[in-house]
């Protein structure tokens, strides 16, 4: 039914149906339900139509939210699709998985008295019902161009741009070191947040649309950059950041001690019914154990609420912050917290404990002392403030840095900054290499899914721009693409 916008001041904030805690903990199934059409519309009506949406402005796509919602309220929704779809290739994703109380709900300007309106939820529920109506299409150019890009990485930077560059007809390959295509939409985000057919589905688009995937293919160790270039016009380079942050204290080297990658993509690799050897032997699995995961951010989330679904009998959340100075999201927390994980506020590890295999975590209190340059508290010990948690697996998620990218892929000029990420021109996405560019988190360092794709986009239009100056390589070969196995 048709409702009238401002709906803000008479109808409650009021998200899909989140499911049953108990039901919750026993499987691996998205917590929220989606929106029939009557409550998506209501909800949607909620919006004041601002004149200056902040909503707008804090989202990194920019998405028009306004007009999607107000379509939405009339139910029009293959307009709300189109104009959704304009501005963001993995909608139904960012609709399910971005900290949206840090992005547009955040500053929604109703918030203040009101309780913002449920932007992400709406958005997933145009675009997964855009699905079902069969709205969404693979990206069919109006006409091809002999001219072939190469994207190194298929999370949500690559699939982005590989999207974008295929609507404008360029010959589309995408080379992912693993077996499956998402990056950390399918081997990172665990399925309570993310169910992996969404991902799946996105990717069938991009294959009908003739782009070319290559899996099980490492840049650096099946080919090299140089080697990339001469079979495509440009190179963008969208492979993430993976080298584990560690933490170097007594008792490191003892076993069952996990960096959190490594236990999530066992567990996401078991959902989608791989064997697993490391799982299936107990050693990846938190199944009837005590758990400790160190680290304050989503990877700490999603590593206790996987540890909770895997039957350990008690999780434990252990940072040196307090709740409002971690980096996660505080719906995540309130979604932990629902579910049975105890946060250790304010704590640091000073020593893993066992003999051969690890049977503790000792611990230290700390406070917020001095803003450090970036504004930040930095957190201290607090003296003779030590205390001990049992645990039969130790998980760490204390973040990511790049890889050396200049090494692995044998293109030691290729310049990065003094974190390791890929150093680009922002007006044009070029690295110093002529005609390679790159996006996503190799650039940002650890980010976010709609950020990664903002990047893709980005670059999409800048190798566009490239490309069409005639600024690409002379005289390539017409062969190039036949190369490309
Ligand atoms: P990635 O998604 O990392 O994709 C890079 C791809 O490059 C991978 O598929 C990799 O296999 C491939 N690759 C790497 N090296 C090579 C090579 N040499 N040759 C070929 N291929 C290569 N963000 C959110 O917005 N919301 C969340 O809830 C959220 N939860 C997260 C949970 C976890 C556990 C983690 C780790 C991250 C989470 N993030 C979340 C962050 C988000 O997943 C990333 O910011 C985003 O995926 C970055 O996209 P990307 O395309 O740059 O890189
Ligand atoms: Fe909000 Fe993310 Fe959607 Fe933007 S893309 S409107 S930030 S949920
Ligand atoms: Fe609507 Fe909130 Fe955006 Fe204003 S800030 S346009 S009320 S969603």
């Amino acid at each position: 039914m048709a409702q009238r916008m401002l709906k803000f001041g008479n109808l409650g904030q009021r998200f899909p149906d989140k499911r049953d805690v108990d039901a919750r903990r026993q499987d691996f199934q998205e917590i929220f339900g989606e929106y029939d059409p009557d409550r998506a519309a209501q909800q949607a009506s909620r919006c004041s139509q601002c004149g200056i949406p902040f909503c707008q402005i804090h989202c990194p796509v920019s998405n028009n939210i306004p007009d999607w919602l107000k379509l939405t309220a009339e139910g029009r929704i293959e307009e709300a699709y189109e104009v959704s779809s304009a501005t963001n290739n993995l909608p139904e994703i960012c609709g399910r998985i971005c900290p949206q109380d840090r992005l547009c709900e955040g500053n929604c300007v109703i918030e203040k008295g009101f309780d913002s309106v449920t932007i992400g939820s709406v958005e997933k529920y145009i675009t997964d019902t855009a699905f079902e109506m069969g709205l969404v299409k693979p990206p069919m150019p109006k006409r091809e161009r002999e001219q072939s890009v190469g994207i190194i990485g298929g999370g949500p930077a690559g699939m982005a741009a590989a999207e974008q560059l295929r609507r404008k007809g360029y010959q589309v390959h995408v080379y992912d070191r693993y077996d499956r295509i998402g990056g950390l939409l399918i081997y990172g985000i665990p399925n309570f947040k993310l169910e992996k057919w969404v991902v799946e589905r996105r990717v069938d688009l991009l294959e009908k649309g003739n782009v070319v995937f290559h899996r099980n293919f490492e840049v650096g160790r099946d080919t090299s950059l140089a080697d990339l270039q001469k079979r495509h016009d440009a190179i963008l380079i969208a492979t993430g950041v993976y080298k584990a942050r560690d933490i170097s204290i007594p008792g490191a080297g003892l076993e069952n001690i996990f960096q959190a990658l490594d236990y999530l993509i066992a567990s996401n690799r078991k959902g989608l019914g791989d064997t697993v050897p490391l799982f299936d032997d107990g050693t990846l699995n938190a199944d009837g154990k005590r758990v400790v995961v160190i680290g304050g951010g989503d990877t700490a989330m999603d590593c206790v609420r996987t540890a909770v679904r895997q039957g350990a009998t008690s999780v434990k959340c252990l940072y040196r912050r307090d709740r409002t100075n971690m980096p996660g999201s505080q719906r995540e927390v309130r979604h932990a917290e629902e579910e049975g994980v105890e946060f250790i506020w304010l704590s640091a590890p000073e020593a893993f404990l066992g003999n051969g295999e690890a049977s503790g975590v000792r611990a230290v209190r700390m406070h917020l002392g001095d803003a450090d340059a970036t504004g930040r508290q930095t957190p201290q010990p607090i003296p003779e403030s030590h205390f001990t948690l049992e645990a039969d697996l130790i998980v760490k998620a204390l973040g990511f840095d790049p890889e050396e990218v200049p090494t692995l892929f044998g293109v030691p000029e290729l310049e990065v900054s003094r974190w390791g990420t890929i150093k680009i021109d922002f007006r044009t996405m070029m690295t110093n290499l002529d005609g390679v560019f790159a996006a996503g988190d190799i650039v940002r360092g650890a980010s976010l899914v709609v950020w990664g794709i903002r990047d893709g986009r980005d670059a999409a239009e800048n190798i566009d721009a490239y490309l069409q100056a005639g600024t690409a390589g002379e005289g390539r070969p017409a062969q190039k693409l036949a190369m490309v196995s």
